[in-house]
């Protein structure tokens, strides 16, 4: 069954992995889980987690692994048990991948793939200073290349629209050089565990949709 595929989608900001995990999500029933919407969660409510995690995401930095790790982990044990997962955004790290594959075992089973959403670091730039989330529903939008019909309001739920705060120029080239410093490598990893499926970013969300429904159709097929 498809809705139980175990999938991460990797790649650098802005790439699209958010977008694409939700649409996945309505597309196939798999649920997605996004280590930045939580944590932004977390800072929301003003928890320990969110207090811990503020400065680091704030900076463009990454939120230490045993921080993220336990509560990714935890948002994977409530799912329904059956269920598979897209998580966007996690793992970040070596030792994250090597928690989720250890936290994985004797539960809900082994990743069936990993999904890399290729972007090179001028596009990434372009893509995101100019956007903008809906605080509401986190619809994205663009104010460039996909604007609302009304400013500053969202076209489904009418919400507010925003600008992260870590999607300034200079914090965007910190998150770029931390992604390919720290989560790049994973991509190594997870090739040699025979995982990896590469999709090109670069082209419009319709086009990524359907090279992604590809994959994750390949996978329901095998069982
Ligand atoms: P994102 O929305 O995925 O771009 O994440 C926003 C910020 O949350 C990142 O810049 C990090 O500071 C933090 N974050 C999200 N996921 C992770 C993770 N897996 N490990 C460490 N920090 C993370």
């Amino acid at each position: 069954m498809i809705s139980a595929a175990r999938l991460v989608f990797l790649g650098p900001p802005g790439s699209g992995k958010g977008t694409q995990s939700r649409r996945m999500q309505e597309l196939f029933g798999i649920p997605a889980l996004s280590s930045g919407d939580t944590l932004r969660g977390e800072v929301a409510r003003g928890s320990d987690v969110g207090r811990r995690a503020r400065r680091y995401m704030e900076s463009g930095g990454l939120v230490p692994d045993e921080v993220i790790t336990q509560v990714m982990m935890a948002g994977i044990d409530a799912l329904p048990s059956g269920s598979g997962f897209i998580l966007d955004g996690f793992p970040r790290t070596a030792p994250q991948a090597d928690a989720l594959s250890s936290g994985l075992v004797g539960g809900r089973g082994e990743l069936n793939a990993v999904i890399d959403f290729l972007l090179d670091d001028a596009e990434i730039v372009r893509r995101i200073v100019p956007r903008r989330v809906c605080e509401k529903c986190g619809q994205m939008y663009n104010v460039e290349f996909l604007p609302p019909r009304v400013a500053d309001v969202c076209d489904r739920c009418g919400g507010k629209l925003i600008r992260r705060p870590d999607d300034r120029e200079d914090v965007v080239r910190t998150r770029i050089a931390t992604y390919r410093a720290q989560t790049a490598p994973l991509i190594a990893y997870y090739e040699q565990r025979g995982l990896l499926r590469k999709v090109s970013a670069a082209a419009g969300a319709g086009t990524v949709e359907s090279a992604v429904s590809e994959i994750i159709q390949s996978i329901g097929t095998q069982g």
